[in-house]
């Protein structure tokens, strides 16, 4: 974390503006614009990592381990073949939501299909398990079509929880909502609860939010309260919009795990390491990802 955590372009009215952070996963540069500082979560949102563009084969993530939290995965270009432990496998493409579910204990690889090349673009987020569910037993979910609604200048996606009447049948363990709001030039109103909180993440182009620019790979929050959003839009744009109230537990999260304490961490690391049951195992030739254990547990 470093200066680019401070935009000079923050300043206008409740949108608050994170800056994306670069990071590498599996050789691949993502922009990841949550969690950051100032911004843990959006509702029970807790991780977004915005994938390419870039072309060449695809996403070529080895097995790795999960605990406590949903992954979900959407392209607006590419081609993913997910396999997890639960049994998966299955290839996503643009429009289609994997929706997996970690629990107690998960993993999973995203792969290249052979032969495939292409342009690959979209954002892998994650969502944090309530206390009630983030012990249970890890489950998949692939959504092949999802509901859509027009607004104004715009066609909404519904991924999860429900936008203007229209509602995913995706799992949701707490109260949030995810939507792909493809918009027109012109303004566009989204009617929101205002007991959530909300995000909107620039995927293509620069979105207006409030009236604050939010340019293409960032994220403009705004807190509970509003009862729509306003956004405007000079050229085609894609944006992800993510709401929910606010997560009230604090989250400890460290490489694939979210949890509530370090000691948690440190006990899945440790079963992962060991080759537990408890991540099962993948069928892949790729071999699993290991990496060291958290500083902080010698
Ligand atoms: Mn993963």
């Amino acid at each position: 974390m470093g200066s680019d955590d401070l935009d000079p372009r923050s300043s206008g009215g409740d949108v608050q503006l994170i800056a994306p952070k670069l990071a590498d996963i599996g050789g691949a540069t993502v922009r990841r614009v949550l969690p950051r500082r100032g911004r843990r979560t959006v509702g029970a949102w807790c991780f977004a990592d915005l994938m390419g563009p870039s072309d060449g084969p695809g996403v070529e993530v080895a097995p790795h381990p999960h605990i406590g939290l949903q992954t979900v995965t959407w392209l607006l270009d590419g081609l993913i073949v997910h396999r997890d432990s639960v049994g998966s496998e299955q290839p996503i493409r643009p429009g289609q939501l994997n929706l997996m579910t970690a629990g107690r204990g998960v993993s999973h690889s995203e792969e290249a299909e052979p032969g495939w090349t292409g342009r690959t673009r979209g954002i892998q987020l994650w969502v944090a398990q309530p206390e009630a569910t983030r012990w249970g037993a890890p489950a998949f979910e692939h959504h092949a079509q999802l509901p859509q609604v027009e607004l104004d200048a715009a066609l909404a996606t519904v991924l999860v929880g429900e936008v203007a009447g229209a509602a995913s049948p995706a799992r949701r363990d707490t109260d949030h909502l995810g939507a792909q709001l493809a918009l027109r030039p012109g303004r566009t109103v989204v009617p929101v609860r205002s007991v959530h909180e909300h995000a909107v993440i620039a995927l293509q182009g620069d979105v207006a939010v409030h009236g604050t620019v939010v340019p293409e790979g960032h994220l403009g929050h705004l807190a509970p309260g509003i009862d729509e959003l306003v956004l405007d839009v000079a050229e085609d744009a894609v944006a992800m919009l993510l709401g929910g109230e606010p997560f009230a537990d604090e989250l400890v999260m460290w490489w694939n795990y979210v949890a509530r304490t370090r000691a948690e961490v440190v006990a899945a690391h440790a079963d992962w390491t060991a080759g537990h049951d408890r991540f099962g195992t993948v069928a892949t030739h790729l071999p699993p990802i290991h990496v060291d254990p958290p500083p902080w547990s010698a």
